[in-house]
């Protein structure tokens, strides 16, 4: 059986390659020169089994996720990652399941240049939390609270697709075998926006990555910004695989799914071909879906402008049965 400090030492020290860390693993603390004039911006997410994944995840796919997600809150911010900190709890040093995690970690890592410089290892029931920073010029984080009346509302990529695969495979809907591994694919692996988020510096009012179901965290920002919005309900870029579904069954789940890990962001309607050519150069779709209102509330239209009234809880770990 490895020992803690074989464990750190096999799969979680690496030779650091940015200039920006003078040290990572190995000492009491890693050091960081963050580039001149720079603010830090800095998340925290805990993936726990059972709760946030499976307990028979596959490792590989885990591993990309629980960096995923924290690279999503960078996206978020507008931020460019940096480094992260990983604190594991491990039942046990299985190295079948530690290798193909750190292989997964680590390549995600490596697509974004953020380095692993520190951490804590433990043993107790699987859980994962990462600390990840990222550089942000002074004034130009994409906040919650900048949305202003006016303002359109726009969504990278896709949603609904995640909420739809834990359907498949809590049988609340029977998917075909191809559609749930397609499907799945989203909720086990999502695309941090991280380009996007860093083109849209200076362009969007307001930003939030959408991790428990889009009504939900755009109310963040409304509730922030002291704003109101309305939605074009059928203009959301449902899933592929959601697509193909039963029209209230896609709504509801591009409304209020969780997981995807998508940017929703609010941008002057005066700048709309700046937002096209940050998503062009960051590689990313986007679609324009509502508007930022003075009065407060959400409104959700149909595609003939006529009011939805659909139910829009998000996820709330604390809410659950
Ligand atoms: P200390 O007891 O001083 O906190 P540890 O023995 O916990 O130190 O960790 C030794 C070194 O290994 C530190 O540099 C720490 O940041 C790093 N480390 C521990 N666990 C991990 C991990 N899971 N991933 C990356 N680095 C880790
Ligand atoms: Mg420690």
């Amino acid at each position: 059986m490895l020992s803690e400090f074989d464990l750190i030492a096999r799969y979680f020290t690496r030779p650091v390659r940015s200039g920006r860390i003078p040290l990572g693993v190995g000492d009491d603390c890693a050091l960081l020169a963050p580039s001149a004039g720079m603010q830090l911006a800095i998340s925290t997410d805990m993936l726990v089994s059972g709760r946030h994944f499976f307990a028979d995840a596959d490792p590989l796919q885990l591993g990309h996720k629980c960096l995923a997600v924290n690279l999503s809150d960078l996206a978020a911010m507008g931020a460019a990652p940096l480094a992260f900190t990983l604190a594991l709890a491990l039942p046990d040093a299985d190295e079948a399941w530690l290798a193909p995690f750190a292989k997964g970690l680590l390549a995600l890592a490596d697509r974004h240049g953020c380095e692993l410089i520190g951490g804590d290892t433990t043993k107790g029931p699987l859980t994962i939390s990462i600390t990840v920073l990222g550089e942000v010029p002074p004034g130009q984080a994409l906040r919650r609270d900048g949305a202003q009346p006016g303002d359109d509302v726009w969504i990278s990529g896709t949603l609904g697709d995640a909420r739809l695969a834990l359907a498949g495979y809590l049988r609340e809907i029977a998917l075909p075998a191809d559609a749930l591994e397609q499907a799945g694919t989203r909720m086990h692996a999502p695309t941090p926006r991280a380009e996007l988020g860093v083109a849209l510096r200076g362009i969007a009012h307001a930003a939030i990555d959408i991790s428990d179901g889009l009504c939900g965290d755009l109310g963040h920002i409304l509730e922030r910004s002291r704003v109101g919005a309305t939605l074009q309900v059928d203009a959301l870029p449902r899933g592929p695989v959601l697509e193909s579904q039963d029209l209230s069954l896609a709504r509801r789940f591009c409304l209020s799914g969780g997981d995807d890990y998508e940017l929703c962001f609010t941008v002057p309607a005066a700048r709309r071909a700046e937002v096209l050519d940050a998503a062009r150069s960051a590689g990313t779709p986007v679609r324009l879906v509502g508007r930022i209102d003075a009065e407060p509330g959400l409104r959700l239209l149909d595609a003939h402008g006529a009011p939805l009234g659909l139910p829009l809880a998000s996820f709330d770990h604390f809410a659950q049965p």
